[in-house]
């Protein structure tokens, strides 16, 4: 996609024709991606999504953030990816896609602080992440929306996936209650919001559990997860990576 962008035309800037030649034989870190977890079936004309690593200018601004409401996540991304529009991303890419940045920024070697779940020792853990990836990609024929069946009323709801900019209306459990109508596009034909809305509210907990996992379809995406084993008690346990701002610094 950009294989090419490392031809050197002269400027007719000497300052800036000396500085094309400084960066000239440096290597180009960008990293192209076909394959993603939703194998980009719900975004307009994908071909793939070109990822930069991240400068140190943008790695400041991510770990000196204070605005806690601040979707860093999305601003990272911004800067890093090409190829599909941030705001449209569904949360199983976006979380892929993170990750993929961190590999092209620092490499593939994670280094984290795992407190032991037994003892409560403090562990130093060092992990090659594209080996606890688990990427596990949508099907080919799932589509957006989709027809769902609830299992008590048995009827035909269609559902929709959240996108990027839509997340904030999931964050917890109250805003999930507030707002899934927005995601389901319809009960039974029926596509009226306010009946949507009004159907949630009087709709048996098998039926709303249904609609919601079929809304986040949680079980595509990556999973990223490391079989812990502590040095101090010998206790064992499957855990999740952590990716908090750790996970954007090298120190
Ligand atoms: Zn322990």
């Amino acid at each position: 996609m950009t294989k090419n962008k490392k031809i050197i035309e002269k400027t007719g800037d000497p300052r800036e024709d000396a500085l094309n030649d400084l960066f000239s034989e440096s290597a180009d870190d960008t990293m192209v991606i076909t394959e993603i977890p939703s194998k980009g079936k719900f975004y307009s004309d994908f071909k793939g999504i070109e990822v930069k690593p991240l400068t140190f200018v943008d790695e400041q601004k991510i770990l000196n953030a204070k605005d806690a409401n601040l979707d860093i996540v999305s601003k990272l991304l911004e800067k890093t990816i090409d190829g599909v529009v941030v705001d449209e991303l569904l949360s199983m890419d976006k979380m892929y896609l993170l990750m993929k940045v961190r590999e092209v920024s620092y490499g593939d070697l994670y280094d984290f602080k795992v407190t032991c779940p037994a003892c409560s020792t403090e562990i130093n853990t060092s992990l090659k992440l594209s080996e606890h990836l688990n990427m596990t990609q949508v099907p080919d024929d799932l589509e957006d929306p989709r027809k769902v069946t609830l299992p008590r009323l048995k009827v035909e709801a269609e559902v929709r996936f959240p996108r990027s900019r839509e997340e904030i209306l999931l964050s917890d459990t109250d805003e999930i209650h507030k707002n899934i109508y927005r995601f389901v596009v319809s009960i039974k034909g029926n596509r009226d919001p306010v009946f949507i809305s009004k159907a949630l509210k009087r709709m048996h907990i098998q039926d709303i559990k249904k609609i919601v996992s079929e809304i986040s379809k949680s079980e595509y995406g990556v999973n990223p997860r490391f079989i812990f084993q502590c040095p101090e008690c010998s206790h064992e346990e499957t855990m999740a990576i952590p990716m908090d701002v750790s996970f954007f610094s090298v120190s």
